[in-house]
């Protein structure tokens, strides 16, 4: 809007339909999850940027493993404090 209006001043407009995607990213880019030594009991998916689709996924797989115990080689990657 403000933008349009720097570039229009003379024109009159009202906002009709306003849309924003929103993304967390991190420092390296890479998601976090698991667990967090602040919060006990909770495990974590975040962080996701523009690759959520492919971060939400192997989420899902990483915590999946973890409340089983099973090993998982990506969780080390996305841990926190890394
Ligand atoms: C505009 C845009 C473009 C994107 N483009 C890409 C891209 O090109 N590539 C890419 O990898 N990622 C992209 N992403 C990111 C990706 O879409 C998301 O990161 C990913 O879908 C997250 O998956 P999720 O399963 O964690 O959450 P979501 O897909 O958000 O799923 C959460 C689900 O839970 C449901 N839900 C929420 N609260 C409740 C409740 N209380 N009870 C029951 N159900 C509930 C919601 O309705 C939803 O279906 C894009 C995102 C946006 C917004």
């Amino acid at each position: 809007m403000k933008q349009l209006k720097e570039l229009m001043p003379g024109v009159q407009f009202i906002e009709d339909i306003m849309w924003a995607g929103l993304f967390g990213s991190t420092k390296d880019g890479l998601p976090y999850i698991g667990p967090h030594p602040d919060f006990k009991n909770a495990f974590f998916v975040l962080g996701f940027g523009g690759n959520g689709i492919t971060f939400s996924i192997q989420g899902r797989q990483i915590i999946a493993d973890m409340l089983s115990e099973k090993p998982n080689e990506l969780s080390y990657y996305y841990r926190f404090k890394r």
